[in-house]
């Protein structure tokens, strides 16, 4: 679909709109970013770009995506990168009731709020089935700025001793899945709103979704990111493309670069060296820096015992879990070590499962750096195969480039195509918790 009347749009991004006292006429300058491949010359890498703040996410199946506006992309011509425009990052968007609202954006996007409405209603209309658990603070929340609790959602047919913060006590596998940490990753905390609704609608009336809702923990983190979102959902027909938290102690940066790449700050091989407080990697001033990652980490700490040994041991035969961190985009799986290319000790399971699957969604799965050039130490799947030893895996949602593509994709491929490819893998991910090394189902 054409893009009439896009192409020459200031985008108003936090930090850069123009003050009021800009009185005399200014050249306009096109800040719109859009999607290009690259090709680099000799002695660039992408890590180094990365370092240098440039924009590039990963696609370990396919190639890795620039995202930038006309004036970066012409400092790295400058520097002899061959750059390709390959798509507009925005789409035409219609918004709705609910948009002007607030509850939604971008023509049904739910915001942070309206995942908090929906959290608090599906838990009063469904005792039964759910537990809604505050689980920690947003930044902001821990500043007295506003903010929001971190949410989890636990989804059982309840019985004594189900839903407890304890690994100990309830009997039941748990899937976990962990969505928008990258706040402007909008397809996947639809995906889990998508999610929630589908687990407390089927029970009773679906046999195997309650099957499973009897013999599962069904965990939800629909947004791991609120004070993102937030500033994402702020633009609601051109949402702003914030990646990080919104956590700017470090100083030095414009607001629209501040923030800390929660996907870097788990405390299992951290790294300092993942970029400064303006990069869009940057790790925080040390591993679990930030409210939201000690609320996660928290969290699952707390529901999964540790079968686990050192960085090169396995875990026990016998562990059950499957965790899930939804990103976007590149329509693929990634499954540990994302830190490094040295084999995970539970490589071939994590992989057997892994391409279970991906044959529901179609995605190829690979694991280390899948061949791109640089990696992802401090993620929050790495940390829970890496120090408990539960399959933890990235589902990368949607292709690169397209009107169903990229960060923000039409409200209406949701629903046709991206939620529908992911339900089957989520629902097989979910049976699979029960013995995820072993005789999968
Ligand atoms: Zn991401």
């Amino acid at each position: 679909m054409p893009l009439a009347g896009l192409a020459s749009v200031a985008i108003a991004v936090a930090g850069f709109a123009p003050g009021p006292s800009a009185a005399a006429p200014q050249p306009e300058v096109d800040t719109t970013p859009s999607y290009y491949s690259f090709k680099l010359p000799a002695g660039v890498t992408v890590a180094e770009l990365v370092r240098d703040g440039y924009d590039i996410t990963h696609g370990h199946g396919t190639r890795p995506t620039l995202v930038a506006t006309p004036a970066e992309v012409a400092r790295l011509r400058d520097r002899g990168v061959l750059v390709g425009k390959t798509g507009n990052v925005y789409q035409p968007v219609i918004r709705t009731a609910s948009d002007l609202a607030g509850t939604t954006y971008y023509g049904g996007y739910h915001t942070a709020a309206g995942h908090e409405q929906h959290n608090a209603a599906v838990t009063a209309a469904h005792p039964e089935l759910v537990k809604l658990y505050d689980i920690g603070d947003s930044w902001k929340k821990t500043k007295g700025q506003g903010g929001h609790d971190i949410q989890a959602l636990c989804i059982t047919k309840l019985t004594s001793g189900d839903c407890a913060l304890d690994s100990t006590s309830g009997k039941k596998p748990k899937f976990v899945l962990h969505t928008q940490i990258h706040a402007r990753e909008v397809a996947t905390g639809e995906i889990a709103y998508k999610w929630i609704d589908l687990l407390v609608s089927s029970y009773g009336t679906d046999p195997a979704i309650t099957s499973l809702l009897d013999t599962r923990e069904l965990w939800v983190i629909p947004i791991a990111n609120p004070d993102g979102v937030d500033v994402v959902a702020s633009n609601p027909t051109q949402p702003v493309m914030q990646r990080k938290n919104v956590d700017n102690s470090a100083g030095g940066c414009p607001a629209a670069d501040a923030g800390v790449d929660l996907n870097r700050n788990s405390s299992f091989q951290w790294d300092v060296e993942q970029g400064g407080p303006c990069d869009e990697t940057y790790p925080g001033k040390r591993a679990v820096s930030e409210p939201e990652t000690i609320a996660i980490q928290g969290l699952l700490d707390k529901i999964f015992r540790d079968t686990k040994g050192a960085v090169g041991e396995p875990a026990a035969a016998d562990t059950t879990g499957v965790f899930l961190t939804l990103h976007s985009f590149g329509n693929d799986i990634l499954a540990p070590y994302g830190y490094t290319n040295t084999a995970a000790p539970n490589k071939a399971a994590l992989v057997a499962l892994g391409k279970k699957m991906g044959a529901l969604n179609g995605y190829p799965v690979s694991t280390g750096d899948g061949g791109v050039g640089y990696f992802a130490p401090g993620a929050t799947d790495d940390w829970l195969y890496g120090t408990r030893g539960v399959p933890s895996y990235t589902f990368e949602i949607g292709p690169d480039s397209g009107s169903c593509g990229g960060f923000f994709p039409s409200y209406s491929c949701f629903t046709s195509t991206l939620w529908p490819a992911q339900k089957p893998a989520l629902l097989y991910a979910a049976r699979a918790a029960a013995t995820p090394y072993g005789k999968l189902p």
